[in-house]
């Protein structure tokens, strides 16, 4: 076997200094297993016959981070797979009471006893240099699942899942991520105790269930189709489940469930964000609960505000940053977004871009074109969205946002001799829909003499222009959206 020279130099010299110094050492784990796939390991892991302090004296530039008997050696390496090389002791693991932390780990005497207790086969291989020669011990046929492409337990699935039930997730992560299939009765093991994934932290469950989102091709809709077929899904985003089986209408040939896959589907091959991926996958979770009527004028009115909606509570249950669930928050609400060419004004697409935000507006292209293909019967629509990115590049230079104003809070007081109060909201907001309207007259002498002359104005009647300039951006807005739900009938 031909391995020597796709073994990193640095993880070479971790093993020979170990040989060296009479201790037994191994490459073991994912990167053996993407190096006999054939992929680019991430890092790499050592594991030795070294206690800890041995290892420590072998490698004085080494820290010792944690109570498992990890030694992270540094190899002064500009490359970040292996900048820190993980070198462990041999571990046998103890007894689990909590389905997820071993309740001691022992220092195992063979390499046979390592690799017994790692999860998969393909991740329990271990790689040496034995009379300049690269072997491998396989003791559980893991080169043999990789040719067959499977996922399957070292030793008894059952036992395996009752250990430590992160390994339900990450069955389906690795299977997603290497483009393998699971071993049957790894996955009747699954099945069977999913239910054990209620024992396992979120914040651990998110971080496999972004894996397999953030894979590549077809990885992230099979993974989520998986996790269903699985019994898994249900403690992940049960709200996704209620699209089974819900169809749609004369715009649509797939299932609500499907629909959603498929424009993950499309997020994904073409290499989106986490963001981007997650909103279209959630982009229509509303749906099932705004349906109304059946057949092909059903329809789902406001399932993107709903969806927004629930889109927050999921996130927030897996825990996800504030920041990345405002921004898919943000993508599922505004999802649905109207535009026919010589329908809307330019003032129109300013409004636009004020309500969506103009950093949002490539990602909703996105989603939209994720929604468009994922219905199965994409429409002749790319004109019109090219037409409105021509004219979103054509107004964005104008005014869009309070922003953009010429003036602002403080030069209004300022001219106007008066203090902070609702008064000056009321004169900005006049002037940035006057703005809207006529980008031209954006220009400060024009707004300062225009807001003396709304400052002669009783409160009264303030705030009654405030009041019109304000229902005149929902009517538009509403306006907007009622002729796209007329048409589209969503
Ligand atoms: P990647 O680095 O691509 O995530 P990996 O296989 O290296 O893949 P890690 O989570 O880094 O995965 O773990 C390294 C190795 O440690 C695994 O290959 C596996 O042998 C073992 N391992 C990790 N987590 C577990 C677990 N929960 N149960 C059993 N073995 C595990
Ligand atoms: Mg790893």
């Amino acid at each position: 076997m031909d391995i020597g020279n796709k073994i990193p130099n640095e993880v070479k010299s971790v093993l020979e200094s170990l040989r060296k110094a009479g201790f037994k050492a191994y490459a073991v784990g994912g990167a053996v297993r993407d190096i006999l796939i054939g992929r680019e390991p991430k890092d790499w892991d050592v594991t030795t016959n070294a206690k800890p302090e041995d290892i420590q004296k072998v490698f004085p530039d080494s820290m010792y981070e944690n109570q498992f008997g990890t030694v992270g050696v540094k190899t002064r390496s500009d490359s970040e797979a292996v900048k820190i090389i993980e070198v462990t002791t041999f571990r046998k693991e103890g007894g689990y009471s909590d389905f997820r932390h071993p309740d001691e780990i022992k220092f195992a005497d063979s390499i046979e006893d390592d690799l017994s207790r790692r999860d998969f086969t393909v991740n329990a291989i271990a790689l040496f240099l034995e009379d300049g020669e690269w072997k491998i011990t396989d003791p559980f046929k893991g080169s043999g699942d990789i040719e067959k492409k499977l996922i399957k337990t070292v030793g008894d699935p059952e036992a395996r899942f009752k250990e430590d039930a992160l390994r339900l997730m990450r069955a389906v992560r690795f299977a997603a991520e290497l483009g393998f299939n699971i071993d049957s009765e790894t996955f009747s093991a699954i099945s069977e105790n999913a239910d054990l994934l209620s024992k396992i932290a979120m914040e651990r469950i998110r971080d496999e269930l972004v894996r397999i989102i953030m894979s590549d091709d077809c990885g992230p809709a099979w993974g989520i189709s998986c996790l269903e077929a699985l019994g898994l899904l249900r403690h992940i985003i049960p709200e996704l489940r209620d699209g089974i089986g819900v169809s749609q209408n004369k715009h649509h040939i797939y299932t609500v469930w499907e629909h959603n896959l498929r424009a993950l589907d499309y997020a994904a091959k073409n290499n989106y964000s986490l963001e981007v991926r997650l909103a279209s996958l959630l982009h229509d979770v509303g749906k099932p609960k705004s349906k109304f009527g059946e057949g092909p004028d059903a329809t789902f009115y406001n399932h993107e505000v709903i969806g927004a909606r629930m889109t927050a509570k999921i996130m927030k249950r897996l825990k996800f940053s504030n920041k990345v669930i405002d921004k898919v928050v943000h993508l599922v609400r505004h999802h649905l977004f109207y535009y026919n060419v010589g329908e809307v004004t330019e003032a129109g697409v300013r409004r636009f871009i004020n309500r969506v935000g103009e950093e949002y507006i490539d990602d909703l292209f996105k989603i939209r074109e994720a929604d468009r293909i994922g219905s199965g019967v994409p429409k002749a629509v790319p004109y019109k969205t090219r037409h409105l990115r021509f004219m979103i590049d054509k107004v964005k230079k104008d005014p869009v946002g309070p922003g953009m104003l010429k003036v602002d809070g403080s030069a209004l007081m300022k001219e106007l001799s008066i203090d902070p109060g609702p008064r000056i909201g009321m004169i900005l907001s006049i002037l940035l829909e006057e703005v809207l309207d006529n980008p031209e007259k954006n220009i400060k002498e024009n707004l300062l003499a225009r807001a003396k002359d709304l400052n002669k104005l009783t409160d009264k009647e303030l705030s009654g222009m405030a009041k019109k300039a304000k229902e005149r951006k929902l009517e538009f807005e509403e306006g907007l959206e009622k002729e796209m739900k007329k048409r589209h009938k969503v």
